[in-house]
């Protein structure tokens, strides 16, 4: 038996092994010997190392945000491993999940390396032992007294809450994070000291500065200048994104106290979790990219419903969106949490940031070494079992790269934030839902316009259905997996998806566009209805989960799944 800082590794060490050897994929990052690395300038690699060194700290406050005991436990972790195997083994699940315990998307309990050490819904954003109920009664007590500027703070997405008497109290992450804070900026200073490019500087100059100062002004400036980063050699990103913390959003089931708090002006944000991530732009990757992007608004024209919501996108203007394929020198804080998966792309800032509602734009980025890190084998072994034959040859990963394209631009069309946030609890997944079905449902008429040929569409189609076979049941947090169960359900109710006597997959790709096109209005009016019922029924609907559910689950499952990630940096 090893404990480890008082508390028992709770995982078998021969279940450690199955879970490192059989179900661990490692994702490695660039190294030094990387064609476009030493292709770098000079001042360019030196500030690289810098940025890595940023993410890197960063790390420890997602850390802390996530558990109590996350830092205390890595550090204890971190020291027997050099002598204890056992302890070097649960370092490594660790390390995947990072964090104490985590969601790995298969199993519906979480894993938790620790005997007795679990997660919590508010995370560490919250006093571990509040419950919703408590908080919700904290709060009518605290707006009865008055504490109208407390409770902003206290719902606000960059603070950190303590208890105090009979209330709570906010800290916000500049103080609560200021040592971490402070480290991280110093080396983004010092990374624009090296940096060869003007704007790119200036970005690390207002993002440091956000990282110092208590003042949110200061992230919509440092976003502000993040989101227009086109033409740079080196990408860094601090990301805030909040859907990790489960205690902020009860409040929207209590309607109640919903209305109360919007009488009192008072904003309800979920906390922001935040990530790092530092690398280096590829510029054939990123053209790709944009041929995409220039067809968007044409494709904003052709949204349905568009006469009933403003279009952001108007087709004389730029739009406020940016995009580039990176390498990734390292992943760390929220984007290393391998909880269910690691993402593909991110498009920031997200509708609650203030630089977003001030009419800043976003930038998107891809992760080359994410998507590159398939495992061949098993694609094999899932086509074999459950795709017809004549389809297989449709199958490819690239083209799974193009529906992500398609995906991230669908965030930038249809209704805004406002009919959005609307839904409530439900709004990421119809959100997640909606940006899906505008890439599928779009596809076609990237082909009009010749940036892509008939035989890519099929590929789309294919690879983004086989996509959609899940696992495990979806948990309703998890958005993404929860739209891929609406559209297998879609497509199979709608006859795009025909499933033959020994289960496998046919695909009708003449019915997809109307299938797709349908979808499409139904989710654009559910974010226009404004309304959490609506789209409470739509997602149940649409998700059931049933015997032919069960059956590709446990197949894919006997294929063997790799939900855990070894995501290796060397600079
Ligand atoms: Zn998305």
């Amino acid at each position: 038996m090893t404990t480890i800082n008082g508390f028992e590794i709770a995982l078998s060490e021969e279940q450690l092994d199955k879970m490192i050897n059989e179900q661990m994929m490692p994702v490695e990052m660039i190294d030094t010997d990387f064609d476009g690395y030493k292709k770098l300038a000079e001042g360019d690699k030196k500030a690289l190392a810098h940025l890595v060194m940023a993410a890197r700290i960063i790390n420890d406050a997602a850390l802390e945000q996530d558990h109590p005991l996350n830092l205390v436990m890595k550090k204890e972790l971190e020291k027997a491993a050099s002598s204890n195997t056992y302890a070097a083994k649960a370092l490594k699940i660790f390390n995947s999940l990072n964090g104490v315990a985590g969601f790995n998307g298969i199993a519906p309990q979480p894993i938790e390396i620790f005997a007795g050490v679990h997660i919590y819904k508010g995370r560490n954003f919250y006093p571990t032992d509040l419950s919703a109920e408590e908080f919700h009664q904290i709060i009518r007590r605290m707006l009865a007294r008055g504490k109208t500027e407390q409770l902003r703070k206290i719902l606000s997405a960059r603070s950190m809450v303590r208890r105090q008497g009979d209330e709570l109290i906010a800290i916000d992450y500049t103080e609560y994070f200021a040592d971490i804070f402070s480290k991280a900026a110093n080396e983004l200073e010092v990374a624009a000291h090296y940096s060869t490019n003007e704007e790119f500087k200036d970005y690390l100059g207002w993002q440091a500065q956000a990282l110092l100062q208590n003042n949110e002004d200061m992230d919509m400036l440092a976003d502000k200048h993040w989101a227009v980063l086109q033409n740079t050699p080196l990408e860094f990103t601090l990301s805030r994104e909040n859907y990790d913390d489960e205690m902020t959003p009860t409040i929207f089931d209590d309607s109640d106290l919903v209305k109360l708090l919007e009488e009192h002006n008072i904003e309800v944000t979920p906390k922001d979790m935040l990530g790092a991530r530092a690398g280096i732009v590829n510029q054939k990757g990123t053209e790709l990219i944009l041929k995409f992007k220039s067809q968007m608004a044409q494709l904003a024209k052709l949204m349905p419903l568009a006469d009933k919501y403003e279009q952001k996108i108007e087709s004389d203007e730029e739009v406020k969106q940016t995009m580039v394929d990176v390498d990734l020198a390292t992943l760390q804080g929220d984007y290393a949490q391998c909880r269910g998966g690691i993402t593909t792309a991110q498009n920031l800032p997200n509708d609650d940031k203030l630089a977003v509602k001030t009419g800043g734009g976003r930038r998107n980025v891809f992760h080359r070494q994410v998507r590159m890190s398939g495992d061949k084998d098993r694609t094999k072994k899932m086509l074999d079992a459950l795709l017809e034959q004549e389809f297989h040859r449709y199958y490819d990963d690239e083209a799974e790269h193009i529906f992500v394209i398609g995906h991230e631009n669908g965030h930038s069309l249809g209704p805004d934030a406002g009919y959005k946030t609307a839904l409530g609890l439900y709004q990421h997944t119809i959100e997640e839902n909606k940006a899906d079905v505008v890439s599928i449902s779009m596809m076609p008429e990237y082909v009009k316009s010749g940036v892509i040929n008939e035989e890519t569409l099929r590929k789309v189609y294919t690879t983004w259905i086989m996509r959609l076979l899940l696992k495990a049941k979806p948990q309703p947090s998890h958005p993404h997996r929860m739209g891929d169960l609406i559209h297998f359900n879609w497509l199979i109710k709608h006859g795009a998806i025909v499933i033959t006597a020994d289960n496998k997959l046919r695909i009708d790709f003449a019915l997809m566009p109307k299938v797709m096109r349908q979808i499409l209005v139904e989710t654009i009016e559910v974010q226009l209805s404004k309304s959490p019922k609506r789209a409470r029924q739509f997602i149940e609907e649409n998700g059931e989960w049933g015997e032919l559910h069960e059956y590709i689950a446990s197949t894919l499952q006997r294929i063997g799944i790799k939900p855990y990630k070894d995501i290796r940096t060397y600079l």
